[in-house]
């Protein structure tokens, strides 16, 4: 449903700038409803849901905490410049964004 209208150079997409749009307003909603849903079943389940600022978290290193955009070799790939660690990228965000909620867990 969220498909690109782009097209293709030969044959270019009709109405790629509604489309587009049209496709952002599908996409939030999506995660809205997801985090309705976390909410509800934290609450459900007496568990805490802390919410995190996801910025950086692809490019920063869970081991020494360097942050830049040159870590992030490919979609998958994380090494760090500065320290070397590497890791699949997905487990090395995790691992910040927990380290975010926790941090915020112990001040908050
Ligand atoms: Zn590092």
């Amino acid at each position: 449903m969220t498909k690109s209208a782009k097209g293709t150079v030969e044959q270019p997409g009709k109405n790629v700038k509604q489309k587009s749009g049209l496709n952002r307003v599908l996409l939030d909603l999506s995660v809205n409803e997801f985090v309705r849903q976390l909410e509800y079943k934290s609450r459900w389940y007496g568990r805490e849901l802390i919410k995190v600022n996801p910025a950086y978290t692809s490019q920063t290193c869970s081991n020494c905490g360097y942050v830049a955009k040159e870590n992030r070799k490919s979609q998958s790939e994380f090494s760090c410049a500065r320290c070397g660690h590497s890791e699949n990228a997905d487990y090395n965000a995790a691992k910040n964004i927990l380290g975010r909620g926790l941090s915020c867990y112990r001040e908050c």
